[in-house]
């Protein structure tokens, strides 16, 4: 047995807001990821079969290795459909904030968002929830995904024996991707038996992992080859890490959306090393994006707050920073100075 995730409190709130509404209007973070993707999924799934209308939005479009995630070809990108994606948010009378603290990862969606009339809940898992404006917040810092905690919430709701075996799969992906298919941040018993009960739905977890990450393209790659070679230096005796992307490096190799993802995970298999720092001129705007990633106890997050206009979990953050690209490595090198103190205080366990 689960134990229950939501207190009475939430539990009532959600149902009610849920029984009194006809139009939901689900919404992930800037760049979906896999747990945006497959939180919004399950969620829709589960109020799909309570008869509501439900319409799946991101602000922009997820990468081609989640495409083949069950329902994602009915997500609408406000990028590409912003018209369809406005008369949704118009319609709402209930509107969930899915795998963000606020409104603002949505970026360009936001001020729709928060100036419309439907209510609005937020389910995350992120530090620092909002407070104004919400009818409900389900902040869950401890919890490995959204994707997960919106299973243990159906699952307190009743809905379980209704999941389908398509939103399970949904569930699984973002649990898997959220914690490095569980490498990391993935030490609560209790995942498993969220696993196992996703499992009871028949879902095929290896295929699953295959889907999600043995899909590169040779481009790919020989993209990941380029970097690890070219471009990656490491800094402070090895224990920092950090590589560049430029616009024009991501054309010479075809590079497609999702290409790098993990790339910045990798600095972190050499020994020693406890903070990767991957720095990537937007496609889309005039930004530098930032991921950073860290082992231990490492806060990555206080660094993307303190230096990348950014935030996150501990051990997995980003940021942005403003064009152009030298500065942004200057800024990166400012960032490992101030914490490099950080990087001998390493437990041995
Ligand atoms: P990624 O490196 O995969 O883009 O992001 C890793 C994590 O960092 C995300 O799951 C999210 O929690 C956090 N994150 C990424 N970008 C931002 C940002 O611009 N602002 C904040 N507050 N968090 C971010
Ligand atoms: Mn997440």
């Amino acid at each position: 047995m689960l134990r229950p995730i939501l207190t009475n409190k939430e539990l009532i709130q959600l149902m009610e807001l849920i029984k009194e509404s006809k139009s939901i209007f689900i919404c992930g973070h800037r760049g979906p990821d896999g747990d945006a993707m497959g939180s919004a999924l399950g969620w829709k799934d589960y109020l799909q079969a309570l008869g509501k209308e439900v319409f799946v939005a991101m602000p922009n479009p997820c990468p081609d290795f989640l495409r083949w995630m069950p329902g994602a070809q009915q997500v609408k990108f406000y990028t590409e459909s912003a018209a369809e994606v406005s008369s949704a948010i118009k319609k709402a009378d209930l509107l969930f904030l899915l795998d963000m603290n606020e409104a603002s990862r949505t970026q360009e969606m936001a001020a729709e968002i928060t100036s419309c009339k439907a209510k609005k809940v937020i389910i995350d898992h992120h530090l620092n929830p909002a407070t104004e404006g919400y009818a409900c917040v389900v902040s869950r810092p401890k919890i490995s995904s959204t994707s997960e905690l919106i299973l243990r919430i159906i699952y307190q709701l009743g809905g379980y024996g209704r999941l389908t075996r398509a939103a399970a799969a949904c569930i699984y992906t973002g649990m898997m991707t959220d914690t490095g298919a569980f490498t990391y941040n993935s030490n609560d018993p209790e995942l498993y038996q969220c696993i196992s009960l996703l499992l009871g739905k028949h879902i095929d977890k290896d295929r699953i992992y295959r889907n999600v990450y043995h899909t590169y393209s040779e481009h790919r790659l020989r993209l990941q080859g380029y970097i690890l070679h070219q471009k990656l230096e490491f800094l402070e005796g090895r224990r920092a890490a950090l590589f560049t992307l430029t616009r024009e490096e991501m054309k010479e190799f075809h590079f497609i959306r999702g290409d790098i993802e993990g790339v910045v995970n990798m600095p972190l298999q050499v020994k020693g090393t406890r903070l990767s720092i991957s720095l990537r001129e937007d496609t889309e705007k005039d930004v530098i994006r930032v991921s950073l990633r860290s082992v231990d106890n490492f806060p990555c997050n206080k660094m993307a707050e303190e230096f990348f206009n950014g935030g996150g979990h501990l051990n997995a953050s980003g940021g942005e920073l403003p064009f152009p690209m030298e500065e942004a490595i200057n800024t990166a090198r400012r960032a490992v100075e101030a914490y490099k103190h950080l990087f001998y205080d390493n437990p041995a366990h």
